[in-house]
């Protein structure tokens, strides 16, 4: 019993000097809290995305009143612009982990919700004889599953020839866009993420990309709608340098390195 007791102490000891000298550990993914959860409870979110589609119906009634040497279309992607993916941003908080854990998985599930105004405005445009091309950065061994999803939630032309058009080489969507202007004339691309709109937009730093935005100003509204997505996108990666093998640690001292107080004070 005195030797039980003694043990006890002593391991006691062990954990409670393990627990003074082990750094604390990095919620990797608590960071992610408030972009989640701003999709997920916002009617801010909803309200955004009813405005883009909203948006992007009049500039398409104004493009069909015009003539037009090829079909027009519309190129949208995917994630964050046709179906709402803030459950596996949520589920990644919630297990302290980080993309690409569960993303196949979830992608398999085929059970993304459309966002609010989306699958009307598609099938506005597919009604009016407007050709849909749906071009995401999703793999192509995602394509079986994808397809589903968008058919479950009432998306049209999923299955039009080369309407779905997945990841081959590269996350730039460029040489897809080129393929589909080739006998389409593109009168809307919609999106969450710039590189769902340009080139000029791919890779870039920071300062860049806000000065390649501010050089296609006009083109946002008319021919870009924007869908706000406050949870990943190239925006992070440009935070990160595009280096996502940065440690957990070290993102989070880039991420606070860059944020701007109104204080300027310098540590
Ligand atoms: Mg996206």
């Amino acid at each position: 019993m005195h030797f039980k007791r003694t043990g006890f102490f002593l391991f006691s000891i062990f954990i409670l000097t393990r627990c003074a000298s082990a750094p604390p550990e990095l919620a990797v993914a608590d960071y992610q809290i408030g972009a989640a959860l701003w999709h997920q409870t916002s009617g801010e979110f909803r309200a955004l995305s009813y405005q883009a589609y909203n948006l992007a119906r009049y500039r398409l009634d104004n493009e069909l009143r015009k003539k037009h040497t090829k079909p027009p279309a519309v190129v949208v992607d995917v994630d964050q612009t046709v179906l709402d993916g803030a459950p596996y941003q949520a589920e990644l908080v919630k297990k302290n982990s980080s993309y690409p854990d569960g993303w196949n998985a979830y992608v398999e599930r085929a059970d993304g919700e459309a966002l609010p105004g989306a699958a009307g405005f598609l099938n506005y445009a597919a009604n009016r004889g407007v050709k849909v091309f749906y071009v995401t950065n999703r793999k192509e061994p995602q394509r079986a599953p994808t397809r589903l999803n968008l058919l479950r939630r009432g998306f049209p032309n999923v299955d039009g020839p080369g309407a779905l058009v997945l990841q081959s080489s590269g996350t730039s969507k460029e040489n897809h866009r080129e393929t589909i202007r080739k006998n389409y004339d593109v009168v809307l691309l919609i999106g969450d993420n710039l590189g769902d709109f340009d080139k000029s937009f791919d890779d870039k730093a920071i300062a860049d990309r806000k000065h390649a935005v501010d050089a296609s100003e006009k083109l946002f509204g008319s021919k870009y709608i924007v869908l706000p997505n406050t949870m990943y996108g190239a925006w992070e990666g440009a935070v990160y340098d595009y280096n996502w093998k940065l440690s957990p640690a070290d993102r989070d001292k880039k991420r606070r390195v860059l944020l701007d107080g109104a204080s300027k004070a310098v540590e």
